[in-house]
């Protein structure tokens, strides 16, 4: 999918929901584990990504989902209300 396609996806979802969206942005390097890896690019609203990640922190637009320890994994908001 295009990151344009992408973007009008989650402005829809953002309308429809009134949830922030984020995106799963993982670190791909070597070191990227295949669960992290596996949620690269997938979308999720706050409330998918509070049920699905134990350890979530949030800050302001960038949450680490925390998958596993040492995890650089961001989950980042795709748009500001
Ligand atoms: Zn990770």
């Amino acid at each position: 999918m295009a990151a344009s396609e992408a973007r009008v996806i989650c402005e829809v979802l953002e309308a429809v929901l009134e949830k922030k969206v984020f995106t799963f942005v993982a670190v791909g390097d070597e070191r990227t584990c295949p669960e992290c890896a596996g949620f690269n690019g997938q979308i999720f609203t706050e409330d998918e990504a509070e049920s699905m990640f134990d350890y979530l922190e949030k800050n302001h637009t960038v949450w680490k989902p925390n998958v596993h320890p040492n995890c650089r994994c961001r989950l980042v908001l795709m748009f500001e209300d």
